[in-house]
């Protein structure tokens, strides 16, 4: 597991930086927000830990700066700001996790471990594509502005798709993500519901977003 730890108290930072070590992690250690952004454009990272005061680029910045989705690295905020307002937008703006400052180095692990244990996708609510705008939290998906009428399990394709873009799914592994694996329906109902959601995301004007690879499966590239 690696870790890029950004802290510009130079005290907290080597605290942080030893203790991480003492605890089995590879840390990268930065100052400050920009400092942090060269980091991620160098590195791959499994976790950042992220003060949300700093100099030059705030943690607010570094979020930002993060890519949408995909193999990003989950982020836990570090603040001494104990504002629901300021935890809600760092969760808001991409953060997985939230701690106020003080708080123990124990805490501090045991989140570490507690995100690493979650399953690799995007915790964004709103994903976003070509054109097409699905609010999981809403429920509700927009095609060109167009909303869409889709049934339970057509949402949960796309939304599926969308959360793990590049990645192909085969039938029998969206059948058990989207219908549980004691469901009924056959493989083959997948294609049904992807030949539906393809029409009705046509019909909104949006062609070609689900690609078809021959004998592996879905994807949304
Ligand atoms: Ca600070």
């Amino acid at each position: 597991m690696k870790i890029l730890l950004v802290e510009d108290s130079q005290r907290l930072r080597t605290t942080l930086e030893r203790g991480l070590r003492a605890a089995g992690f590879a840390v990268d250690a930065a100052a400050d927000g920009i400092e942090a952004t060269r980091y991620l454009a160098a590195y791959d990272y499994d976790h950042i830990v992220l003060d949300l005061g700093l100099p030059r680029l705030d943690g607010f910045g570094v979020l930002r700066a993060l890519p949408a989705g995909g193999t990003r690295p989950r982020v836990l905020v570090l603040s001494a700001r104990d504002q629901v307002s300021d935890r809600v937008d760092a969760l808001n703006a991409g953060a997985d996790d939230y701690l106020v400052k003080p708080f123990a180095f124990e805490e501090l692990l045991a989140r570490l471990h507690a995100l690493s244990r979650r399953p690799a996708e995007s915790n964004m609510d709103v994903l976003e594509c070509a054109g097409v705008r699905l609010d999981a939290s809403a429920r509700r998906v927009d095609a060109n502005g167009t909303p869409l009428n889709l049934t339970p399990r057509e949402f949960a394709l796309l939304e599926l798709l969308l959360r793990h873009r590049g990645h192909v799914f085969a039938r029998a592994s969206i059948l058990e993500r989207i219908a549980g694996s004691a469901s009924e329906a056959s493989d083959r109902s997948i294609e049904v519901v992807v030949f539906s959601v393809r029409r009705k995301l046509a019909d909104a004007g949006c062609m070609g977003l689900i690609e078809t690879r021959r004998g592996a499966g879905y994807l949304i590239p």
